[in-house]
């Protein structure tokens, strides 16, 4: 049985497409459950996750079909990558599937891990058998379980035997552990011209493992690029497809945005994806930037945070003005000395009311005003907050609501020395 709520069923003549591509995921996902979870059951509760993972992975299916794959491969890899990673990143990060022995302490698996890591996870699984391979597994999985009950492990065997990469080794570094790879690269030039170009990975932690994944590579030049899939199954890979050609200007590791970890980064290289990326692209590469910088391997934060915001300047996604924002507001307030704040805010403020000013599309400029108000310290600024809230009129072309008047309200409360005028 599943039931509805009528208000995400029934929607009104004016429904946003937003809300129908919502209405198609929520069925998809109902409707996949007849067989994840209602035909094969888990066998215990650790295994919850898979049934929601495979409900999730079907309706994304459909999700896909009606936004498009590019719009849908930029959603995915904001919706779930910077999420997977806040967690993974860390010492205490747990694994997708972790051993459950008191029933009560069924809610603490539920996290990042399970709704953002799963979902990558999923989908590499995929990539990796091919999805011919894939549906065949699953369709054997779902007849020799059928109304009976299987574990993670059970689906793991029988998909192994439609794979020919060793998904039992795949399996332990991907589910049973948590963590990610780094990913390194090394080219030798004869000349001008490639005559090696490989790629290694090893784990963040240090430990002795390899995460089996695909994603692409894209080298860039002066007006042509080439982009070439790189299948990784071990520690290391040669990437032939480049031998011969021309050094590039630069090259963008992870261009699709599938893979899992922290790509090489180079601060020149972002500066150029900003301007010359696909809306994809340029999420891939933000992302991979703070993961970068978090691990301390290049760039320090306020080095980041001034290339973040020169993106604002040309950035035209409103879900990558959104991630841009996000990131600013993040390294501002947790990475910058209170110094460093101080002398980056007037720059900081005018870049975002520029941006602001700049970006024609209601939405966008919205975006860009809320990270103004993320942000603002001048007097200046909070004066001018004070003035738009006050007056209630919005910056030319930005529209809001009764709710952002009293975000607003309460930002202006947090700096103290308008604090009592605002609650006057
Ligand atoms: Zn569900």
């Amino acid at each position: 049985e599943v039931q509805y709520k009528a208000s995400s069923l029934f929607l009104d003549e004016g429904a946003t497409k937003d809300q129908f591509i919502s209405r198609s995921n929520l069925i998809s996902h109902e409707t996949a459950h007849m067989w994840f979870g209602d035909l094969v059951t888990m066998k215990w509760f650790n295994d919850v996750w898979m049934k929601e993972v495979f409900a999730n992975f079907m309706a994304d299916k459909v999700t896909e079909k009606l936004m498009g794959t590019s719009t849908f491969d930029l959603k995915f890899l904001q919706d779930h990558y910077p999420a997977a990673y806040g967690i993974d990143r860390t010492r205490g990060a747990n694994p997708i599937r972790q051993q459950l022995d008191n029933l009560q302490e069924a809610g603490s698996m539920y996290g990042n891990i399970i709704y953002h890591k799963a979902p990558i996870m999923m989908r590499q699984l995929e990539q990796l058998m091919g999805e011919e391979n894939f549906q065949n597994g699953i369709r054997e999985y779902l007849n020799s379980y059928a109304y009976g009950n299987a574990t993670w492990n059970d689906l793991i065997s029988i998909l192994n035997k439609f794979s020919s990469t060793d998904l039992l080794a795949w399996n332990r570094v991907w589910v049973n552990q948590p963590g990610r790879p780094v990913f390194q690269y090394k080219i030798i030039y004869n000349g001008n011209k490639i005559k090696q170009f490989r790629i290694t990975q090893q784990a963040e932690s240090g430990d002795d493992r390899v995460w089996p994944q695909a994603f692409k590579v894209k080298a860039f030049y002066s007006n042509t690029s080439k982009e070439v899939t790189v299948n990784m199954k071990g520690k290391s890979v040669d990437m032939d497809q480049f031998i011969g050609m021309e050094k590039p200007e630069f090259i963008l590791f992870n261009s699709d945005g599938k893979g899992y970890g922290i790509f090489p980064f180079q601060q020149i290289s972002l500066d150029s994806i900003i301007k010359r990326g696909n809306a994809l692209e340029r999420a891939s590469a933000y992302i991979n930037a703070y993961e970068n910088v978090l691990s301390e391997n290049s760039l320090t934060p306020l080095a980041l945070l001034s290339l973040y915001s020169k993106g604002l300047m040309v950035e035209e996604n409103e879900m990558n003005l959104r991630l841009l924002t996000g990131y600013i507001s993040n390294l501002y307030w947790t990475f910058l000395s209170k110094n460093e704040r101080d002398k980056y805010n007037p720059l900081l403020e005018a870049q975002l009311w520029e941006a602001m000013e700049k970006q024609v599309l209601p939405n966008h400029k919205k975006v860009l005003f809320t990270g103004y108000q993320n942000v603002y310290l001048s007097q200046a600024a909070t004066a001018n907050i004070h003035k738009i809230w006050k007056s209630k009129s919005a910056p030319s072309g930005v529209k809001l609501t009764e709710d952002d008047f009293t975000a607003m309200a309460l930002s202006l409360a947090l700096r103290t020395d308008t604090v009592n005028s605002v609650l006057q």
